[in-house]
């Protein structure tokens, strides 16, 4: 499936809840769900669709992978890879998706949204290990040290997302070091580390059906 580029906060109407995918504005009163919490997206937004069982599966899993910004084809490979692992698969999902560098980059502060997060790495503003890497499907491993290479420091947009943190708080598996502008892998994201109302057992139904 192609990648979804129309307007963001429609993809959040269409789940019904904030999906944090524009970074500062999530948290103002300017987020489209804060100014109509009960309108879908489009013209019938107002009449909200009963789900049958598998549209709850399908919605479920549409927006997990909108919260990481992945396609199908990529979301579907890391339900894949979890399944092949001894242990609970939605669980084991969520933690390859929070190891994401991306993700880990957004969790930092270094970005407002994933979606910045990715562009970060992609232009090669960020170090592992005292070494540039540029790509947001890294997974990161314990002990990596995550970095804001010297000459991007300075970056206005890196600053302004270190400033917005406290909104949402340093995970627990990680370490900042805001003025080195240096991340470290305290431990292994696990599923209760993530708060945000996800029922992944919804997604393993899904793709078990398909
Ligand atoms: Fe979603 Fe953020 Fe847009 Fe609100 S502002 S609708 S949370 S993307």
């Amino acid at each position: 499936m192609a990648k979804y580029t129309g307007a963001v906060c429609r993809l959040c109407r269409r789940e019904g809840m904030k999906l944090f995918l524009k970074g500062e504005r999530c948290y103002t009163e300017k987020c489209a769900v804060e100014r109509r919490p009960d309108q879908g997206p489009g013209e019938h937004g107002l009449t909200r669709p009963k789900f049958s069982e598998f549209g709850i599966r399908l919605r479920e899993k549409q927006k997990v992978r909108r919260v990481y910004g992945l396609t199908e084809r990529q979301f579907r490979r890391y339900f894949e890879r979890a399944s092949r692992v001894k242990g609970i698969t939605g669980e084991l999902l969520i933690s390859l998706l929070e190891r994401r560098l991306d993700n880990v980059v957004y969790r930092l502060g270094f970005a407002g949204s994933r979606k910045e997060a990715r562009e970060i790495v992609r232009y090669g503003h960020i170090l592992i290990n005292g070494r540039k890497l540029d790509i947001p499907s890294y997974q990161v491993k314990l002990s990596d040290v995550i970095e804001i290479s010297e000459g991007s420091q300075k970056l206005d947009r890196i600053n302004k997302s270190l400033e917005i943190l406290a909104r949402r708080g340093l995970a627990d598996w990680l370490d900042l070091n805001k003025e080195n502008y240096k991340g470290i892998i305290k431990r292994l994201p696990q599923r209760g580390d993530v708060t945000f109302p996800i029922e992944e057992q919804l997604i393993v139904e899904f793709y078990s059906r398909v």
